[in-house]
C-alpha cells in the first residue's frame, strides 16, 4: 500500500509553527516512502475562512519547500457529500436534531443533580436533552444541528474492539494499537454534533469523509486531536470507511510553555520569514531533520 498523507489547514488565520510542523512531518513521511502528500483546505466555517489566508497557506508551504498533488480539496465544495452521509446516518436512526443552545447545555449539565459537568473533546458532554427525537421520521431535517446518538452507535457496532494504530503518541504517551473504550465514548464523549446549523456539517464528519475520499493512509496532526480520534474511528466504522493510521505529534509551545494558537501571530511562519529565518531554521525549531 502506498502511503498517502495530508495536511488539512483551516484558512482562518496565519500558519504558525505548529502547522508548519504538521505539514512538514506529513510531507517527510510521504517522501520517505515514495508516497503522496495531499492538501485539503478545511473551509466549512465560511464566517471565518478567507481567500487571503488560503493564498498565504500556499505561499508559506511552498516557501517551506513542500509540494503537493493537485487538485487541492476544498471542504466548501463537498457539502452535498456530507449531506449524503448525514442522510445515511439519519435513515439508520443514528443522528437526531438538537435545538439546545450552548447556554441550555451548560445549564442542564450543571444542574445540581448532575454533579460536575463532564468535559469531552468538544467541551461539555451533551446531557442528552433532545435524544428522544432519534427515531428518523421523514427526510433529514434542514437548518438544525444534528447529533450522533452515541448509544445507538454502540448498539449498531456491538462490542467488537474498535482500534486504530498510533505511530506517534497521544498526550499521555499512548502509542501502538489503541483500543477505544465504549464506556468512555458513551459517557465521556457523548452525543457530539455532526452537523452545525450554519454549516450543514462539522469538523468531525468532514474530516472522516474527506480522509476516506482522499485515500489517506496516515494522518499526522497535533496531539490535541488524539482524543477526537475515537470519534473519527467510530464514524469510520459506522460508515464502513477505512481507518488510517495516525501520527499525533507534540505541540509546539511558546517560550512560556503555552500551546500556540492562530492568534499568536508572533509565531506565524510569515513573521519568521520577514525576520529573515530560513526553512531550515523552521525545521530545526520543530525538531525535524
Ligand atoms: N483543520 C483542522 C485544523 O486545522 C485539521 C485537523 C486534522 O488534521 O484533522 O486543526
Amino acid at each position: 500500500m502506498t502511503i498517502r498523507t495530508r495536511f488539512a489547514p483551516s484558512p482562518t488565520g496565519p500558519l504558525h509553527l505548529g502547522h508548519a510542523y504538521s505539514a512538514m512531518l506529513a510531507y517527510d513521511l510521504a517522501q520517505a516512502q515514495g508516497g503522496t502528500f495531499l492538501l485539503r483546505i478545511e473551509d466549512i466555517d465560511t464566517s471565518r475562512s478567507r481567500p487571503e489566508w488560503e493564498a498565504q497557506i500556499y505561499d508559506d508551504l511552498a516557501w517551506l519547500g513542500l509540494s503537493w498533488t493537485q487538485p487541492v480539496m476544498h471542504q466548501s465544495d463537498r457539502l452535498p457529500d456530507y449531506r449524503d452521509v448525514l442522510n445515511t446516518l439519519w435513515q439508520r436512526g443514528l443522528i437526531y436534531p438538537c435545538v439546545c443552545t450552548r447556554r441550555d447545555i451548560a445549564a442542564s449539565a450543571s444542574a445540581p443533580q448532575e454533579g460536575t459537568p463532564l468535559i469531552g473533546p468538544d467541551g461539555i458532554v451533551y446531557p442528552g436533552t433532545c435524544r428522544q427525537k432519534t427515531a428518523a421520521q421523514g427526510s433529514l431535517p434542514d437548518n438544525v444541528a444534528l447529533r450522533l446518538n452515541m448509544r445507538a452507535a454502540h448498539a449498531a457496532l456491538g462490542d467488537a474492539p474498535l482500534t486504530f494504530t498510533e505511530i506517534g503518541a497521544g498526550p499521555n504517551g499512548e502509542t501502538g494499537l489503541i483500543t477505544i473504550d465504549w464506556r468512555h465514548a458513551v459517557e465521556g464523549i457523548g452525543d457530539i454534533v455532526l452537523a452545525r446549523t450554519a454549516m450543514g456539517t462539522s469538523y468531525h464528519l468532514s474530516v472522516v469523509v474527506d480522509d476516506a475520499a482522499q485515500g489517506i493512509t496516515l494522518v499526522p496532526r497535533g496531539a490535541d486531536l488524539f482524543d477526537a480520534t475515537a470519534i473519527h474511528v467510530i464514524l469510520q466504522r459506522l460508515l464502513s470507511l477505512p481507518t488510517p493510521a495516525y501520527h499525533h505529534h507534540r505541540l509546539i509551545r511558546d517560550d512560556a510553555g503555552k500551546r500556540l494558537a492562530k492568534r499568536d501571530d508572533a509565531r506565524a511562519i510569515a513573521k519568521y520569514r520577514d525576520d529573515g529565518a530560513t526553512p531550515q531554521d523552521i525545521r530545526r525549531i520543530c525538531g525535524l531533520p
